[in-house]
């Protein structure tokens, strides 16, 4: 089966339009990008965003699949668990698997757009074009208003199909809510977040330990670091956007010094431009969308964070993005109309982004706040345990988001959920590992979970 077309355009080339492009090309279609910044090849990236995030197996696969991940593998720092920050200055890392592969990954988000947008650009049917924002479309007439920013002209694009990888603020999206085609929700989370950084020592080197996504969580709140290639680490800050302690009120640099000091002394210190950074680097809004529908007439689709765009707290949102291109692509390669690519793409995806916003939210509670509470700390060290004693049926569920695409969100979901039960009543009146009763174990987890079937290796 083939798709009677040959054009495609794609508004966005950010990670999602880009390496969506790649396999898009090769089933014959001529894909044209319209991304409304300026080629960022060569420049320094923007800052003020998160600059660099977590990358994990289900990015990892789509990107070696699309033949990409072999040109940036070598800008890739591990991350082999979460190093989490006391107020009294104390370190602990909790191992994130079980095995020596199972790490994220730190990479730099400039470098892999980057990449991704040189490797697309390689493609003999693919064509980019920079500083070009759409603001409209007509989804009966098939027809976008792209507008050419440098020249300040009005395009018209032919919507064969158009396919709409524009981020968490998609024009697209508002633009089919408006018009009654889908239904769209935005919800905002009252935290924000600030980037910080700390830089590397006076000889390159990383001034904490290296391999590890380091926390610092205060309860309401949270700092978090991933390192980079060249000895430094990006810091973000978690704080509510209002309210006592929140964003708006730390407007001095006396209050911003004051609160950096008290609640993370050790951080403060690595910090030296931490107030004035704090006082220059925008406020990022962080929220979920919800969108039911994500397609009209067979003629526009939401793509990637356009159509789900989720919180980062489990470090999936561009993971997940990178598997929805996996997804459609292979549903292009199962039908001839785009009608019946988008119906099946949304029936495959839509109960997963679902299930990953829902984790990705309950995560925030667990960062900030239970990955410092002793309780949690022995229960995460159990399910490595059953994992280890009963790996057939028991792989934690951070475990099944992070290294398991073979694992849908909403399995790890599911499954997750009769977990956490399970270690609850494991561990109540448990102080210690030796402490569980791993008969009773067994038991429970062979007749609650049904053995999974995961790749080998
Ligand atoms: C603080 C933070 C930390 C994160 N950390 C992680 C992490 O560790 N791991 C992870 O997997 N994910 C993480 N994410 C999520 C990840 O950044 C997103 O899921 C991912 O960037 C989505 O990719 P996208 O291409 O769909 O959208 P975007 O990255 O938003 O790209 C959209 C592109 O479209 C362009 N565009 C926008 N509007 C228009 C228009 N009207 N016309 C033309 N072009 C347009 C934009 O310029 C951009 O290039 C994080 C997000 C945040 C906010």
């Amino acid at each position: 089966m083939s798709l009677p077309v040959d054009s495609v355009s794609i508004a966005g080339a950010g990670p999602t339009g880009a390496l969506l492009a790649i396999p898009l090309q090769r089933s014959g279609a001529h894909v044209t990008l319209f991304e409304s910044r300026p080629d960022p090849r060569g420049g320094a990236g923007e800052s003020g965003r998160s600059i660099n995030l977590a990358l994990a197996d289900r990015g990892i696969h789509a990107l070696k699949l699309a033949g990409v991940f072999d040109e940036i593998r070598g800008a890739l720092v591990p991350m082999r668990g979460r190093m989490v920050h006391g107020q009294d200055g104390s370190a602990s890392l909790q191992p994130y698997g079980l095995r020596p592969r199972e790490v994220i990954y730190s990479i730099s988000r400039h470098r892999l757009n980057e990449v991704l947008l040189r490797v697309a650009l390689r493609q003999p049917r693919v064509a980019v074009r920079f500083e070009h924002r759409l603001e409209d479309a007509d989804v009966e007439a098939r027809v976008a208003k792209v507008r050419d920013l440098r020249h300040g002209l009005d395009v018209s694009v032919p919507m064969r199909p158009l396919l709409a990888a524009d981020g968490a603020g998609s024009v697209m999206r508002r633009r089919m809510a408006a018009l009654g085609l889908i239904e769209a929700r935005e919800s905002d989370l009252e935290h924000g977040y600030k980037e910080l950084s700390i830089p590397a020592d006076r000889h390159g080197g990383y001034r904490m330990a290296r391999e590890a996504l380091h926390i610092w969580p205060r309860g309401g709140y949270m700092l978090i670091a991933l390192p980079n290639d060249d000895g430094s680490f990006t810091a973000t800050l978690f704080l509510p956007r209002h309210g006592p302690l929140s964003f708006a009120s730390l407007t001095s640099p006396a209050s911003i010094e004051q609160f950096l000091s008290a609640d993370f002394p050790d951080a403060r210190a690595l910090m030296p431009d931490c107030v004035a950074e704090f006082q220059r680097n925008p406020t990022g809004f962080l929220g979920t969308v919800h969108a039911a529908g994500w397609h009209a007439s067979g003629t526009a689709a939401l793509v990637g964070d356009a159509a789900h765009a989720i919180v980062p707290f489990h470090g999936q949102g561009l993971n997940c993005c990178f598997e929805d291109c996996l997804e459609f692509d292979a549903c292009a390669a199962r039908h001839s109309s785009w009608q019946d690519v988008f119906e099946e793409f949304y029936a495959i995806r839509k109960p997963d982004t679902e299930a990953i916003a829902a984790i990705s939210l309950e995560n925030y509670l667990e960062m900030r706040e239970r990955v410092a509470d002793p309780k949690f700390q022995l229960q995460q060290a159990l399910a490595l345990e059953l994992e280890r004693r009963f790996p057939a049926r028991f792989i934690p569920r951070y475990s099944m988001v992070m290294f398991h695409h073979e694992i849908p969100y909403r399995t790890a979901l599911e499954r997750g959920i009769i977990q956490a039960r399970l270690l609850e009543q494991l561990t109540a009146g448990a102080a210690a590992l030796e402490d569980i009763d791993y008969g009773l174990a067994g038991r429970e987890i062979e007749s609650r979970l049904a053995p999974i079937v995961i790749s080998p290796g």
